[in-house]
């Protein structure tokens, strides 16, 4: 059967190219009937803390890869030993050997630029000890063809592969040989990652081989980039997914975009439910070339997810940036001002408008806070000549009015405004911004219908005075 893994490495914030890459993994197990696999690579203990495989785990649900759905999460630093055993074994079979040269040594015996181990110590019979490396020995001559869903079947020359270091002075494993035995012992048949670990596949490749065990499929899948090219970063770019989690991204458009990354669905379709992707996605036609994540994309993607919501669903969707979590800021009213009723009147005309959830907070504030945000460029943008009059006309027809409905609302300013010369627009500016405090936001009648009488007509005074 087939056997694919993940295999991220704890050592920050958890990468959208980890999380296209899992899923990827991920559909490919499905449509095998294979298993998915999950490896911590925690071998790195300066850099490894374990706030961040709980932060892999958590991303990993959040995207619909949970927790007890695939085998692991295995840790590689509990298979040090048969690192190690694998190490041995290559050195007692002639193909390993010690070596204690240094990078100066090696740059001083072969000009001025480092250009590889030059083999000097090859036959030198070296035993292990104190700073002495255990270095692969590769073939001379021949080639070393890696089969690749995504690349064909590059060819590398053995004679241009360096005899790489597999172990340290201290015998731990590098990372080389560490990531081919756990992938040999647990049965990896199908390695899937980034595009930037296609340089080692070769070096792999031939310790499976040196292991006496045959080499697995690869597929390298397309780096990512920002919109000039740059592979992302995350001192340059946002790119932790928790990042995108809290800021009010859907986990069903996140996983959807990260798919689209160097694929698509047939028909010209972007937007398609995840059956669809599970479907239709093959690893196969993924697209070489780096592939651009475009943040301006997923932000509309994001609102088409929002608006396709059951109003019950988005008003539910809306609570962590309503209430708070750990992670998210707790927004700017007290909890006990918080009204669930008001909120679900208002919500259906907040859904269409906002790209993602967070922006559900400035949206609303004005019904929670006791008096609207200040916002002083908003008030001196609405607040001119003539404004004083016309939100004291306006204040005397809606308290005149018998039913505060919107529409009400609505006729009663338009009749102010035309007494005026001014069109609905014009008479609606200053209002708006004397009771949500801002210069945009929620349809205004339906808002002011929400807030209420005796606050509105309060904030009006206020505005006023
Ligand atoms: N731990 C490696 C990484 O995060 C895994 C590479 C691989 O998938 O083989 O890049």
């Amino acid at each position: 059967t087939v056997r694919v893994r993940f295999a991220p490495s704890p050592t920050g914030m958890f990468h959208v190219g980890g999380a296209r890459s899992a899923l990827q993994n991920w559909i490919y197990a499905k449509q095998q009937g294979g298993v998915f696999v999950l490896r911590i690579e925690d071998t790195d203990a300066a850099r490894n803390r374990p706030e961040w495989t709980e932060g892999i785990l958590d991303a990993l649900d959040w995207i619909g890869i949970e927790r007890g759905g695939y085998e692991g999460p295995y840790f590689q630093s509990a298979n040090a030993g048969e690192h190690r055993a694998a190490a041995e074994k290559l050195h007692s079979g002639g193909l390993a050997y010690y070596c204690d040269c240094t990078r100066e040594a090696v740059q001083a015996r072969t000009g001025s630029q480092y250009q590889g181990y030059d083999g000097f110590c090859r036959d030198r019979g070296l035993g292990p000890g104190e700073g002495r490396a255990l270095r692969f020995r590769t073939p001379d001559d021949g080639a070393t063809q890696v089969v690749d869903l995504i690349r064909g079947e590059p060819t590398f020359e053995n004679k241009l592969i360096e005899d790489f270091v597999i172990a340290r002075g201290d015998g731990s494993a590098v990372f080389l040989l560490a990531n081919v035995v756990d992938d040999m012992t647990m049965g990896i048949t199908h390695v899937i990652r980034a595009e930037e670990h296609l340089p080692n596949t070769p070096k792999q490749q031939l310790l499976w081989e040196a292991l006496g065990a045959r080499p697995p499929v690869w597929a390298h899948v397309p780096v990512v980039v920002n919109e000039k090219r740059q592979k992302l970063s995350k001192r340059r770019d946002k790119v932790a997914l928790e990042a995108y989690r809290d800021e009010g991204y859907l986990a069903d458009a996140m996983r959807n975009y990260l798919m689209l990354l160097g694929w698509a669905p047939s028909g010209d379709r972007e937007i398609v439910p995840w059956s669809v992707i599970e479907d239709e996605f093959r690893l196969e036609e993924v697209n070489p070339s780096p592939a651009f994540f475009d943040e301006k994309k997923l932000r509309a993607f994001n609102g088409d997810y929002i608006r396709a919501l059951p109003v019950e669903e988005f008003v539910a969707a809306c609570d962590p940036w309503l209430t708070g979590t750990e992670s998210i800021a707790a927004p700017p009213w007290r909890p006990e001002d918080f009204d669930p009723v008001a909120f679900a009147a208002v919500a259906p005309l907040a859904q269409t408008r906002i790209a993602v959830l967070s922006e559900i907070v400035p949206n609303v504030d004005f019904l929670f806070l006791s008096t609207p945000p200040a916002d002083e460029a908003a008030w001196a943008k609405a607040m001119k000549e003539g404004a004083a009059d016309l939100l004291t006309a306006a204040l005397a027809a809606f308290e005149a009015l018998p039913d505060w409905t919107a529409d009400a609302l609505k006729a009663a300013l338009e009749e102010v405004g035309a007494q005026r010369g001014l069109k609905l627009g014009k008479a609606q500016a200053p209002v708006r911004v004397a009771v949500t405090g801002r210069t945009v936001g929620l349809p205004l009648f339906e808002s002011v219908e929400v807030l209420g009488r005796e606050r509105t007509a309060a904030r009006l005074r206020d505005a006023i005075a």
